[in-house]
Formats: structure tokens, C-alpha cells, sequence
């Protein structure tokens, strides 16, 4: 199911432009508009759901599928260390609400997080 006011979704429909990185049955993977690193991609469930925790209380194999893949667009990407992240909630930097992972990697990265 699909939000018709959701940016993600219009990225999903193929509405909106974005680099692909990967696209599986039940994701999409793309780089990040505004890269916070040298890779930044974003995972997302093709369907809508409006947060990680959303996600993996209706559709734990989608959330599965995200994490796969995520771990796949690191290994494509050539990274030997990455962080996967998923902001949840407006309180934790999340701006989109459509899950999604971020996957950064390629510099050192420092913890703990702002
Ligand atoms: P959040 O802040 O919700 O965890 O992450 C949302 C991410 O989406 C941000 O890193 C932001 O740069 C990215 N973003 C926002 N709009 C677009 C867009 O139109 N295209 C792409 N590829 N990324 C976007």
C-alpha cells in the first residue's frame, strides 16, 4: 500500500528521481540526496509503513528483507565497516516518515551519535 502525500512512495513509483542501487521484491535502495558520507544509501519496504518499529510489527520478513539488503548494499558498496541507522520518531532525526535505513560508510565514523 502506498501514501499518496509520501515522498518515499513517489520514489518507489518511479514519480520522483533517485540513483537506484538496488531494488529487490520487497525494497528499494537508493543514495541519499544529501550524503552525509561518501556512501549514504537509503533502504526502504516498497510499502508504506511510517517508521522502523511500524514496519516490524506488520511486516517482520519486509523488515527482514530491509536488513538483507542494507548488509548487501554495504558488501556492493565496498565497505568494511558501515552504520546502519533508522531515526524513529521526530525526537530521533527522523524527517521522512517511511521507514527507512540509512547505510553510511566510507569515513571514519564517530559514536556515540548527536
Ligand atoms: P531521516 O531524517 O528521516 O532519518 O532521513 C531522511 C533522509 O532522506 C535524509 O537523509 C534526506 O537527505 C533524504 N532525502 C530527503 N528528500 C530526499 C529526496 O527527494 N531524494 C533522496 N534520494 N533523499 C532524500
Amino acid at each position: 500500500m502506498s501514501n499518496d502525500d509520501c515522498l518515499f512512495c513517489k520514489i518507489v513509483a518511479r514519480e520522483i528521481p533517485s540513483t537506484v542501487v538496488r531494488e529487490s521484491e520487497r525494497t528499494l535502495s537508493f543514495r541519499d540526496v544529501s550524503p552525509l558520507a561518501p556512501t549514504h544509501v537509503l533502504v526502504i519496504p516498497k510499502e508504506h509503513h511510517r517508521d522502523a518499529a511500524a514496519l516490524v510489527a506488520a511486516d517482520p520478513m519486509a523488515m527482514a528483507e530491509v536488513l538483507s539488503e542494507a548488509s548487501a548494499v554495504a558488501e556492493q558498496e565496498g565497505l568494511e565497516a558501515f552504520r546502519l541507522i533508522f531515526n524513529t520518531g521526530s525526537e530521533a532525526g527522523q524527517s521522512i516518515f517511511h521507514a527507512h535505513g540509512h547505510v553510511l560508510g566510507g569515513r571514519p565514523l564517530s559514536w556515540p551519535p548527536g
